[in-house]
């Protein structure tokens, strides 16, 4: 096969190979971003009129801008909760989740590394999910080792997107309602002081996670990536080692990258078609 390196080729012949490829490699990562959860209803953060175009990273991705602007401006970060928390409470997996979930079933697959915080893998039914980058799903102790989380309940994060609605109406928008609004996200027990169990920028990954996404990349003979830019690190590193390790690389999304097959196109369409003719 030639590699592609980026480059379309018409769709059939290119679903074509990339079944090929698939049938003849047994051990075969997957690697996901915020595009494969894109037809969930989940907006990438990057997009025109994106998360980040109206909440700055700068501000509302890294855990002391975040802290700052509780204090500064509770009503905000109200807002931009809100906004997060919606569309990740309200979504289901799509085609391409179950998808990726029906290749565990067929082929050994080491792990399913993904960067998205939503835990949709999971719902479809993917069992060896490395979520790099945290869950929204979870709350976690600040300084404390790694196995702390606590498991939040789609029943828990609704009602706290009612609390925080109902603080963003109110007339006394300060820190300690807010505090109170989102108390099921941030707060201090008999344990110590909770927050979201989301990796931001600055902050290290989860180092038991993070080994074992290298581990999957370093066995796989094939690494399946969706609906990734790319654009975070160290994250984005794993596709260039598992290429650097002559592993083939099977590419679905709507960006290129150094590839073998890139099946160029939404997720949760050619994904389904993919796995069709296996
Ligand atoms: P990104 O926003 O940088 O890139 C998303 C990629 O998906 C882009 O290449 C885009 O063209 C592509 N895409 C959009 N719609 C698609 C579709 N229907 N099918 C296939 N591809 C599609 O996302 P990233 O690379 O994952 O990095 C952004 C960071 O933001 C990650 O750390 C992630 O944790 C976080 N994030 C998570 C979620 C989520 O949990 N669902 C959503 C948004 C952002």
């Amino acid at each position: 096969m030639n590699p592609a390196s980026g480059s379309a080729n018409p769709i059939e012949s290119t679903l074509h190979q990339a079944r090929e490829l698939l049938r003849n490699t047994s051990n075969i990562a997957v690697f996901t971003g915020a595009g494969v959860s894109a037809e969930s209803g989940i907006p990438t953060f990057r997009d025109d009129g994106g998360l980040w175009a109206r909440f700055p990273p700068e501000q509302f991705a890294n855990w002391l801008g975040l802290e700052q602007m509780m204090l500064s401006n509770p009503l905000l970060v109200a807002s931009f909760l809100v906004e997060l928390l919606r569309p990740i409470v309200a979504a289901q997996p799509n085609a391409a989740h179950h998808s990726i979930a029906k290749l565990e079933q067929q082929k050994s697959v080491p792990g399913v590394i993904t960067q998205n915080i939503d835990g949709l893998h999971q719902k479809a039914g993917s069992t060896h999910v490395l979520e790099i980058h945290g869950s929204l799903m979870q709350t976690v102790y600040v300084g404390r080792s790694q196995g702390n989380e606590r498991d939040l309940t789609v029943d828990e994060l609704s009602e706290t997107i009612q609390e925080l609605e109902i603080f963003i109406q109110s007339r006394q928008p300060n820190f300690p309602r807010f505090l109170n609004a989102a108390r099921t996200l941030f707060g201090v027990d008999s344990f110590g002081r909770y927050r979201p169990n989301l990796v931001l920028f600055g902050d290290m990954l989860p180092a038991l996670v993070w080994e074992q996404a290298v581990e999957a990349v370093r066995t796989c003979d094939c690494l399946l990536v969706v609906g990734t830019s790319h654009l975070v690190y160290p994250a984005a590193t794993l596709t260039d080692s598992a290429r650097a390790r002559g592993a083939k690389i099977i590419n679905v999304g709507l960006d290129s990258c150094p590839c073998d097959v890139w099946l160029r196109g939404r997720a949760g369409e050619l994904l389904p078609r993919l796995m069709a003719g296996m």
